[in-house]
Order: C-alpha cells, then sequence, then structure tokens
C-alpha cells in the first residue's frame, strides 16, 4: 500500500520555494523530522567529521514499503499533504516533499527501510541524485538514512563550510532542540569521538531539561503551565443574549496551550541563544515571540541582558503558518498579538510568582513524602541522573480555566507557581541558612511543594505596613508586619526606587543635572569614545553635561543630582560599557534603562551605612511603591521573607 504521493503542480507551487540543504545540521534536521513524523520512539545520529563524511540517522518508525521507497526521491513527493487546503493546517514537520531528492543530488545516500506491512526491508543506493541499486534486505521496521560525502559534486558549497566542530555544534544544538520539545522519545548523537547526546525517553520537559542539562541549569529556571487559553474573537463576548440560536456553523474557538520554562531573574545570559520557542513542538524563530518574552522581563533584567526560555506552545494547526520559509523554522500566527499577550502574560506570571520573597538559600532539604504526593516537589538531584520514574516530577494539572475578557491583556491567570513559595522553609533551617556561607541568589526551594500563595507573593507587590526594627551590620533592614519578618538589602533597595524614580522622570522630561565645581576629565578607550558620541544627546537629557575635551577626553560638566562627584567618572565609564557590551544596536528604551540603572547603582545608599528610623521608614516605604519591589535592575533579590506561619510552626504553635 503506498502513501506517499507526488504533490499536483498546483499545491507544488505554493510552497514555500528556496533549498533546504545549506549545511550538515540542515540533512540531519530533515532526516530528524522525517523520523519524528513517522512517529519513531528513538531517533539516534551518527556524525562523522561535522556531517561532512558521514551523517546517519536511524529511527524505529513507520519505514516504507518498496514502492513508497521508490517514490520519495522524486520531487514534490510527500505522504504528509496531498491538497492545498492541508497547507492551511499543517500537523506534521514535514510537508514539503523536497528534502530526500534535494539531499540525495548532493551526496552519496543509502536508505534501508522496512514497512510493517512488508516482509523484506529495501536497500536502495543514490549517487549524485542517480538511483544506483536497489536491494531486498532483512531488517527489523524503521528506517535508517547515511548520507556520505556531502557537497562532494558542489565544491563551492564544500568550500563554505566551517570547521569540522562548528558543524558539529550546529547538528549538536537541532539534535538538543528536538530531544526537548520531544521528551517521550529517545534521542542519541553520537560523533567518532564522542557519545554527545543520549536521553531516554521520560515523562516530563522537566526532567528531560535535567537529562540535557543538568541539574544546575533547572535549579535556574521556573516552571510554567500549563495554562490553557481559548481565543474568542470580540465579537463573541457579545454573544452571550439567551435567545441567539446557537450558531452551528461558527468554528470553536482555537485553544491555545502554553508551558514552559524560564529563567530567574538572576540569571544573565549576554545574547538570546538560549531562549528557545517551540510551536507545537517544531522550533521556531520568531520575532514577535521574542518581543513577548522581552515584555516579561521588562524592569527584571537590564538592558542588553537576556534570560533563558523554553517556551512550548501548542495550537490548532489552522492556527499558525509554517509554510512561510523553506526551513519552516519561521512562522506566522494567525492571532499574532493573542500569541504575543498570553506569551507575556503568562512568563510574566510565572516571574512575580517566583519573586525570591522567603527565598532563604536552603539547600539539601529533603522532599517530604507528603510534598510528593504534590506535583512538582523537587530534591537536589546528584550528579548522575537516575532512571526515569524515580522522580516525582509530573507538572501540577491545571484546571483549563475560561477566558471571559475576550482577547486582550486582562488576563487574570492563575497558573500553579512552582517558584518559591512564601514559608515553605522551616525557620529552624532557615535561620541556619544564615550561618552557613552565602549560596548564590537562585534558590533551590523553588522546587519546593508550592502552597497557597499569601497576597505578597501573588502579587510580587511588597505591603505598605512593614515596621522597620533595626539594622543587621548597617546593611539589611529588619522589619515587621503581621505576615512575619522581612530582610531588605537596604542597598539594592534604594537602587531599584532610584531607578523607577529616575526612568519615570526621563520619561515626562529631560532631568536637569547639578553642575560640578570642578569639571572632571575623563580619558576614553577608542570604544568608549565612539559609544559617547552615539549616545551625547541622551546623556544629557539623563542630567549629564558632558563634552568633547582634546584627543580621546571628555569634560563632565554636569551629573545628576545624588551623585558623588569622586563618583562621576566611574559613572560616565560604566554608562559606556554598559552599552558597549550590547553586540545589537539599543532601542532607546533600552538605552534609558541602561542609563538609569547604572545611576541608580551609584546614587543609591551603600551598605555599611548607618540609618535612622526615619530613613529606614521612608526606604520601605519608596519601596512598596515600586513595581517591582523584589528585584533590583540588575536581577537581585531585594527582600526575603519568613513567613509567620513557618515562625508558627517552628515554636510548634501549629
Ligand atoms: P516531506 O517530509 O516533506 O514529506 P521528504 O522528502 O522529507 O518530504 O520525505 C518524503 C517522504 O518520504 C515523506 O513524506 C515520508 O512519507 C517518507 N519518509 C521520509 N523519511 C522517512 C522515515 N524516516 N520514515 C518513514 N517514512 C519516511
Ligand atoms: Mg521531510
Amino acid at each position: 500500500m503506498s502513501v506517499i504521493r507526488i504533490l499536483p503542480e498546483a499545491v507544488a507551487n505554493k510552497i514555500a520555494a528556496g533549498e533546504v540543504v545549506e549545511r550538515p545540521a540542515s540533512v540531519a534536521k530533515e532526516l530528524v523530522e522525517n523520523s519524528l513524523d513517522a512517529g519513531a520512539s528513538s531517533v539516534e545520529v551518527r556524525v562523522e567529521s561535522g556531517g561532512k563524511r558521514l551523517i546517519r540517522v536511524a529511527d524505529d518508525g513507520c519505514g516504507m514499503t518498496r514502492d513508497d521507497a521508490l517514490l520519495a526521491f522524486e520531487r514534490h513527493a510527500t505522504s504528509k499533504i496531498t491538497s492545498a487546503n492541508d497547507l492551511d493546517a499543517i500537523a506534521t514537520l514535514g510537508f514539503r516533499g523536497e528534502a530526500l531528492p534535494s539531499i540525495a543530488a548532493v551526496s552519496r545516500l543509502t536508505l534501508e527501510t522496512r514497512h510493517a506491512s512488508e516482509e523484506a526491508g529495501t536497500r536502495m543506493e543514490f549517487a549524485g541524485g542517480k538511483l544506483r541499486d536497489v536491494k531486498e534486505i532483512a531488517r527489523p521496521c524503521g528506517t535508517t538514512f547515511e548520507v556520505r560525502s556531502l557537497f562532494h559534486n558542489v565544491p563551492a558549497r564544500r568550500k563554505f563550510l566551517r570547521s569540522e566542530s562548528t558543524e558539529l555544534g550546529h547538528i549538536a544544538s537541532m539534535v538538543t532542540h528536538y530531544a526537548l520539545a520531544h521528551p517521550d522519545k529517545a534521542f542519541r548523537l553520537e560523533s567518532v569521538s564522542n557519545e554527545i547526546l543520549k536521553v531516554s525517553p521520560v515523562a516530563s520537559h522537566r526532567e528531560r531539561i535535567y537529562q540535557v542539562m543538568g541539574a544546575k541549569r533547572l535549579e535556574q529556571l521556573v516552571e510554567f503551565g500549563p495554562v490553557e487559553r481559548q481565543f474568542l474573537p470580540a465579537s463573541a463576548t457579545l454573544k452571550l443574549d439567551e435567545e441567539a440560536e446557537p450558531d452551528a456553523e461558527a468554528e470553536t474557538p482555537p485553544l491555545f496551550r502554553i508551558s514552559g520554562f524560564v529563567s530567574r531573574p538572576e540569571v544573565h545570559k549576554l545574547n538570546r541563544n538560549q531562549i528557545y520557542f517551540f510551536v507545537s513542538r517544531r522550533l521556531i524563530r520568531d520575532r514577535l515571540a521574542l518581543h513577548a518574552l522581552h515584555e516579561a522581563y521588562r524592569n527584571i533584567l537590564p538592558a542588553g541582558i537576556f534570560p533563558v526560555a523554553m517556551v512550548f506552545l501548542d495550537m490548532p494547526p489552522g492556527e499558525v503558518d509554517v509554510n512561510v520559509h523553506p526551513s519552516k523554522a519561521e512562522v506566522r500566527f494567525r492571532h499574532s498579538s493573542f500569541v504575543h499577550d498570553l506569551i507575556r502574560d503568562t512568563v510574566l506570571q510565572a516571574l512575580m510568582a517566583s519573586r525570591p520573597v522567603a527565598a532563604f538559600p536552603m539547600p539539601k532539604r529533603p522532599a517530604t513524602s507528603e510534598q510528593d504526593q504534590h506535583g512538582p516537589s523537587y530534591t537536589r538531584p546528584e550528579a548522575s541522573p537516575s532512571p526515569a520514574g524515580q522522580r516525582n516530577w509530573a507538572p501540577p494539572a491545571q484546571p483549563r480555566e475560561a477566558f471571559g475578557a475576550g482577547p486582550g491583556r486582562n488576563f487574570q491567570l492563575s497558573a500553579p507557581r512552582p517558584g518559591p513559595a512564601p514559608g515553605n522553609l522551616p525557620l529552624t533551617e532557615a535561620a541556619l541558612a544564615l550561618y552557613a556561607p552565602p549560596e548564590p541568589a537562585s534558590c533551590p526551594a523553588g522546587y519546593a511543594e508550592p502552597e497557597p500563595a499569601s497576597p505578597v507573593n501573588r502579587t510580587g507587590e511588597l505591603p505598605s505596613d512593614l515596621l522597620p526594627l533595626g539594622q543587621v551590620r548597617s546593611s539589611f533592614i529588619i522589619a515587621a508586619n503581621p505576615e512575619g519578618l522581612w530582610i531588605i538589602d537596604q542597598h539594592v533597595a534604594h537602587e531599584r526606587v532610584l531607578f523607577e524614580q529616575h526612568l519615570r522622570r526621563r520619561q515626562d522630561t529631560r532631568i536637569e543635572g547639578q553642575r560640578l565645581l570642578l569639571p572632571i576629565v575623563a580619558d576614553l578607550q577608542p570604544e568608549q569614545r565612539v559609544i559617547y558620541e552615539s549616545i551625547a544627546e541622551e546623556l544629557t537629557a539623563h542630567g549629564f553635561e558632558v563634552e568633547p575635551f582634546g584627543q580621546g577626553s571628555v569634560a563632565v560638566k554636569a551629573a545628576p543630582a545624588d551623585i558623588r562627584p569622586d563618583d562621576v567618572e566611574k559613572l560616565v565609564r560604566e554608562i559606556l560599557d554598559g552599552v558597549g557590551r550590547e553586540a545589537r544596536a539599543l532601542s532607546l528604551d533600552e538605552l534609558r534603562r541602561s542609563i538609569a540603572a547604572t545611576v541608580a547603582c551609584h546614587a543609591a545608599i551603600k551598605v555599611n551605612m548607618p540609618l535612622d528610623q526615619e530613613k529606614m521608614s521612608w526606604l520601605l516605604l519608596e519601596l512598596s511603591k515600586t513595581e517591582c519591589p523584589m528585584t533590583c535592575p540588575h536581577g537581585r533579590p531585594i527582600v526575603l521573607r519568613y513567613d509567620m506561619k513557618e515562625i508558627q510552626k517552628a515554636f510548634k504553635r501549629i
């Protein structure tokens, strides 16, 4: 029984045209996609010389009959679509019917395959696109492709290949993406000398991330979702009139599902390389999705710093057009602003919920059996992965929520919060932590059982009724309110207050600086000089008066108020360096944030500074008015809390 058909010309012409075989990784990608489309539960990739000498992809999928195998190498031969209508709702990774002939044309290719309906398997050999040999073989169901001597007959292409390690890097990255997207399948990637990736099937994305990236990375991430949202066109919400006939013709509103992992604010990456979006398990590149993520981290990460993210979106195939580019990595969403807002709001919600309130760094707390019954409990995994199923990592079941307010921004998300729940550390342990050497701000407690949130933690807001009790080491303010005991890092708290004030003032107007008694002359590196010239105008609007002064120097004549004169030179350098590290051009908004964050850091009160009661009260009140009182503009936590419940528990009162 043959399932592959050659697409009629009219359909073929509607397919985004273009070359798919650019480099070894693109060959490997097409073959891996075919294996996944064939329903494989195991995909094995072997690469020699960065894929230039050999790429072998073996799967245990459905395989092909002899007739299908012969047809598969024709142009536009595919089993995945038959008509132009199918292009509107593509549910498979492939659909173009072009990969196999394109790969065969530029390599020496061998295919071995067997379909369950046939006794014998088929072996075919191609060289430079010509079929050299077909024969019967004995083999299990499934398919193995071997692509040798890629581009041997296209020297121009071969010349442009990068080093073996670079090409292997691209293949490794591709296989890793698919492994992340398909935790239920086994993947293996090996080169001549190395097993680069080997993962067995697991039950969740969390376990797969652990297998692929390790415990450390997992600790840096906040899990969110799954959250489901229905897209209702604006008009649908007006149709609530009971007398209205149910409209049989109307489409059921499409259902969108989002889940994933994003990094905690203290994780800083200098580029976007660790941001992955998957739509229906296909890795995509999309500016809109990136923008949504960026929006969620606005005010949490400084300009020019990027998070780690793995975002999994699922939607009906008709909601996304993958027939935009031959690489199938660019997509177009039918309801793009809905998708944008869904990503932004869900990620923001997850970040807010995981604000490091009560984030006393407390490692080594074994999960209790009670936690084990509650979903995403997490004990620190040992260095080596253990077999699947040993830990209870199943994501919490998410009740499907009705989407009442129509499309747009007014989500009332109530995704379960995998982040640090307040008070999930017994006070005794937390108190011990005070004597332990400080741990990095990422908090393993974040994987403990999510308890019902207190209002503080749910909204990421700081209450305004905190009563300061005093300071520890003239650096940390101790405060109390009926919810518990709070510790506030005074420097970063003030930094957050000044950052938001500065930014607001700049948005409204130009900021007046304060003239210095004596101008400060700063020598600049050539690169700093170039940056200075490109941002001079914005610097002036932030209260600086800076002028070129001789060759390679500038004279600073005024600076924002609150900056001490001996700090001015350092501040200007930091601003220039902060902007300079950016590989790409900053938007005006990002530039302003970057300047505001640097100014705020320099103007803020320091640690080791005694504060009287009035100053502490003022600082706490101002902090409570900020938009993001829990994280400083550089991503560090500002506030820690001992929850009242935990205090009572520790004193055995409850
Ligand atoms: P497309 O994936 O766009 O359909 P390809 O040229 O990649 O086009 O593959 C052509 C056809 O060959 C597929 O539609 C599928 O029927 C068959 N095929 C390719 N690889 C496999 C595989 N690993 N297992 C089973 N069938 C395969
Ligand atoms: Mg394909």
